[in-house]
C-alpha cells in the first residue's frame, strides 16, 4: 500500500458521510480516531463467524478465538518493539492503564516521604490516579512546570528528580499543546536517580514510531480508539521485573493460577493483570488497526499530518486576533487555540455549522486552563486521512466564526 491521500480517504467510511447536508471534514481525532474498513470488518467477521470466549475451552471456536487474541498481542509486541509479549497487558485504554499501574506499582512501592513527578501538561487520566496513590501512601505529588513555548522545563524537572522520586509519569504528546516531551532524555535522567517512568502515550501512538526497547521506559500506556481501533481496548506496556513484583489491580477470572477459600495464587504474566472476559473483539480490532497503519507506513503517515498540521498552523496564524498554544518547537498534530476574549463553545458551535468537528473546552486539562486563564480552547487534531482542502474548509468557518462573534 503506497500513500495515496484519495485511498486513504477511501478506507475509512465515515467519510463519505453529511453534516449539516455538507461534507464532514473531523478534525477531533485527538479524542478518537476514525475506522478504516479493515478494522470494522475484522470486527463484523468476529461477532459473525468466530465470537467465542478465549484461553478457557477446548472446543475448536475457542482455540481459535484464544489464537487470534495472542496473536494480537504479538502484533502490538512487534509493534512497540518490547523485549516480550509478556510485557503487553490488554486494558480498556490508556486510563485503566494508567490506574493499574497508579495502583499496583503505588502500594509495592511508594511509601510515606516518596515523591511522584507529573507535569502540568498532563490529561486528567495522569494526574487523578496520581493524587489518589499518594495520598492513600503518604507520598507528594511534584508538578513539573510548563515554558511560555508550551515545552516542558527541563532545568526544573532535573532539579525536582531526587532519590525520594518513585516514579516519573509524563505523557509523551500533549493532547492539548501538541508538545512532543524529550521522552528519551527524561527517562535517562529518572533512571539516574532511581525512578521509575511511565509514559503516556496515548497522542503519540498513531504519530510517531515507539522503540520500548530503545527507549528503556518502565510503563507505556496507549488507547485503540486513538490509532484508528476500536473504543474499550488499550494497551500497557511494562517491564517484566516489575511486573512481576507487583500485586494485580483487579481479581477474577482468568488472574488465578489456583483458588481456595484460604488462597489464591495468580496466574503468571501477562494474565495476572487481566481479570475477567477482555475485549476479545477489540484485540482483534486493535491487531488490524496497527497492521493498517503499518501498511501505511507510520512515517509517511506522519510526515502527510505534519504537511497538513503545518498549513493548518499557518493558516491559523495569519488570522489576527488568534491565541495560538500549540507553540512548541517538536509538536504534533493537536493546534489548540481561541479567538481573543470570546468563549471557546461559541466559536465551536459556529465551525460546527460548517460541518467541520473541532473539540472545545478544558480537553481534560483543566490545569491548563488555569495557566493560561482561559474557560477552554477550542482544538483541531489531524489525522492521517486530513487533506489541506479541509484545512481551508476549518479556516473559512474560523473566520466567519470571528465576524459573527467579535464584530
Ligand atoms: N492521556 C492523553 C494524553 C489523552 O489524550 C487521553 C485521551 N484524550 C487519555 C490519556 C485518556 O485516554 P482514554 O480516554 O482512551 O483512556
Amino acid at each position: 500500500m503506497g500513500f495515496d491521500i484519495q485511498n486513504v480517504r477511501g478506507n475509512f467510511p465515515i467519510l463519505r458521510r453529511k453534516v449539516y447536508e455538507k461534507q464532514l471534514v473531523y478534525l477531533d481525532n485527538a479524542a478518537t480516531t476514525q475506522k478504516p474498513d479493515m478494522v470494522i470488518d475484522r470486527l463484523n467477521n468476529f461477532y459473525s463467524y468466530e465470537n467465542s470466549n478465549v484461553h478457557r475451552g477446548i472446543h475448536h471456536l475457542s482455540q481459535e478465538a484464544t489464537a487470534c487474541f495472542e496473536e494480537a498481542r504479538d502484533y502490538v509486541q512487534k509493534f512497540l518493539n518490547a523485549h516480550s509479549r509478556n510485557e503487553i497487558i490488554f486494558t480498556r485504554g490508556t486510563t485503566e492503564s494508567i490506574n493499574l499501574v497508579a495502583q499496583s506499582f503505588g502500594r509495592k512501592f511508594i511509601n510515606p516521604g516518596d515523591e511522584v513527578l507529573i507535569s502540568q501538561m498532563e490529561h486528567h487520566s495522569n494526574i487523578v490516579p496520581w493524587q489518589m496513590i499518594c495520598e492513600e501512601r503518604g507520598a507528594r505529588l511534584l508538578v513539573v512546570p510548563i515554558t511560555e513555548s508550551a515545552e516542558l522545563n527541563m532545568k526544573a524537572f532535573e532539579k525536582m528528580l531526587s532519590d525520594k522520586t518513585r516514579i516519573v509519569a509524563i505523557t509523551h504528546v500533549s493532547n492539548t499543546l501538541g508538545t512532543i516531551n524529550p521522552v528519551d532524555i527524561i527517562v535517562k535522567l529518572a533512571h539516574r536517580v532511581g525512578a521509575r517512568v511511565l509514559i503516556d502515550g496515548a497522542q503519540a501512538i498513531a504519530h510517531l514510531p515507539i522503540d520500548l526497547q530503545n527507549l528503556d521506559c518502565d510503563f507505556y500506556c496507549f488507547s485503540g480508539h486513538k490509532v484508528y481501533g476500536p473504543t474499550g481496548i488499550g494497551v500497557l506496556y511494562g517491564k517484566v521485573e516489575l511486573l512481576e513484583e507487583m500485586l494485580p489491580y483487579q481479581c477474577g477470572g482468568e488472574m488465578i493460577s489456583e483458588v481456595t477459600f484460604e488462597k489464591t495464587t495468580f496466574n503468571e504474566l501477562p494474565y495476572k493483570f487481566e481479570a475477567g472476559t477482555p475485549n476479545i473483539a477489540g484485540a482483534l480490532g486493535l491487531h488490524s488497526a496497527l497492521l493498517y497503519l503499518d501498511r501505511l507506513g507510520i512515517r509517511q503517515a506522519a510526515a502527510h499530518e505534519d504537511e497538513v498540521f503545518k498549513y493548518a498552523l499557518d493558516k491559523l496564524g495569519q488570522i489576527d486576533q488568534i491565541i495560538i498554544y500549540s507553540r512548541a518547537q517538536h509538536k504534533t498534530t493537536s493546534l489548540s487555540f481561541n479567538l481573543k476574549g470570546v468563549h471557546p463553545y461559541d466559536v465551536g458551535s459556529i465551525i460546527d455549522k460548517f460541518a467541520v468537528a473541532v473539540r472545545t473546552g478544558h480537553l481534560c486539562t483543566q490545569p491548563l486552563t488555569r495557566i493560561f486563564q482561559v474557560p477552554g480552547f477550542v482544538r483541531a487534531s489531524f489525522a492521517v486521512y486530513n487533506t489541506t482542502e479541509e484545512v481551508d474548509i476549518f479556516i473559512n468557518a474560523v473566520i466567519q466564526a470571528k465576524s459573527m462573534l467579535m464584530s
